[in-house]
Order: C-alpha cells, then sequence, then structure tokens
C-alpha cells in the first residue's frame, strides 16, 4: 500500500503511524524524523532547518523536498511507504506527484486523521513533558496548528479531489483508532 497520513499535531498519527507500519509491513516515512535526525547530527540541512522547527514555521519546501526525493528513492519503496508529515502544502502536494511518478510509485490513499483543537492541546501538553520537544511549548504549538490550519488542511482537499481521501475520526483509543484506519484501507 502507498499511503499518505494526514493529520494536525497532536492527533495522534505518529503513534498510529507507528502501528500501521508494523499492521501493513511498509516503511513508515517522517519528514518530522528526517529533519529531527538532521538537526542531532548537526548536518548542513539540519542547521538550516532548526531554526524554522523551533519556532513551529515549515521548514523550506526545497529542503525538505531533497530529503523526500533520497528517501523515496530508496529501495524498500518499491513495496509501498507510509508518509507522516509530507506533504504539508500544496506546493509540496504538486512536487510529491511528480516525484512519485517519475518512480512510478503515486500514492493510492490519503487517510486524514480529524479531532478537536482542545484534546490536541491536551496531548501535546502532555507529550512536552514526556519527551522534552524543543518545539512543544505552548506558543509554539499554536503556531504549528495556525500553520496547520492555513497551509497542510487544503492538502486534503487536493487529494479529495482526485478521490484518494478518507477521514477518520481521530477520538478514542488508539487501538479504535487504529482499526478504523485499517478499516479505511479494506
Ligand atoms: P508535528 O506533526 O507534531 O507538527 P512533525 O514531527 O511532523 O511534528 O514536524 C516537526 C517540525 O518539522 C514541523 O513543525 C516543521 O518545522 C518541520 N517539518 C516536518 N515536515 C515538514 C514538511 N513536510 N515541510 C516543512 N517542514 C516540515
Amino acid at each position: 500500500m502507498r499511503i499518505v497520513l494526514l493529520g494536525p499535531p497532536g492527533s495522534g498519527k505518529g503513534t498510529q503511524a507507528a502501528l500501521l507500519k508494523e499492521r501493513l509491513d511498509v516503511p513508515h516515512i517522517s519528514t518530522g524524523e528526517l529533519l529531527r535526525a538532521a538537526v542531532r547530527d548537526q548536518t548542513s540541512l539540519g542547521m538550516k532547518a532548526k531554526a524554522a522547527m523551533d519556532a513551529g514555521e515549515l521548514v523550506s519546501d526545497e529542503l525538505v523536498l531533497g530529503l523526500i526525493e533520497e528517501r523515496m528513492g530508496a529501495a524498500d519503496v518499491q513495496s509501498g511507504y507510509l508518509l507522516d508529515g509530507y506533504p504539508r502544502n500544496l506546493s509540496q502536494a504538486r512536487a510529491l506527484d511528480d516525484v512519485l511518478g517519475r518512480l512510478d510509485l503515486p500514492v493510492e490513499k490519503a487517510l486524514a486523521l480529524t479531532v478537536d483543537e482542545e484534546q490536541i492541546v491536551t496531548r501535546l501538553a502532555r507529550r512536552a513533558e514526556e519527551e522534552g520537544r524543543s518545539d512543544d511549548t505552548e506558543e509554539v504549538v499554536r503556531n504549528r496548528l495556525a500553520v496547520y490550519r492555513e497551509q497542510t488542511a487544503p492538502v486534503a482537499g487536493y487529494y479529495a479531489d482526485k478521490r484518494l481521501l478518507v477521514e477518520v475520526d481521530g477520538m478514542g483509543s488508539i487501538e479504535e483508532i487504529n482499526q478504523r484506519l485499517m478499516a479505511a484501507l479494506s
């Protein structure tokens, strides 16, 4: 299966991606994780990306596209993929179609997790305590949510126009949500 997973920060997207990866046996490709690894390793890309990440802004399309092109070209992606955190705006969605078209690995389904904002703020506050992510302070979280609303939410419409979008209720237990996602794929 070739899947794009959409959902606001704090929607439980990362948790569900980890479960889906096991159940579907496809690589989980998270641009957030790729970027955090680059920051940790202090690569030149990581140093360029850090300020935007710490502010809850998007890293430039160009930098992230480079990461994605490299990752999608790897052999394991032939068996399918679960893309998480990409595309995050319409121009990334179009660029992704170009890349995947060249590789002959087009998206088959876009799954969008829907959650209410109150729940998101609670979840992210908890994660801030547990993981100490530097982009989980309240102000930055607010900014990430605003960026999502303005730039990423339209990506769902992009996939809806292509008849690839399935919206899935992201409220409930981890297992419940996972079952809804699996049902949406079958
Ligand atoms: P969350 O879903 O909680 O916002 P992610 O791990 O997906 O967290 O992303 C963390 C940060 O990494 C984002 O706020 C952004 O700065 C950067 N990032 C991740 N993916 C992209 C992308 N596709 N384009 C631009 N920036 C990105």
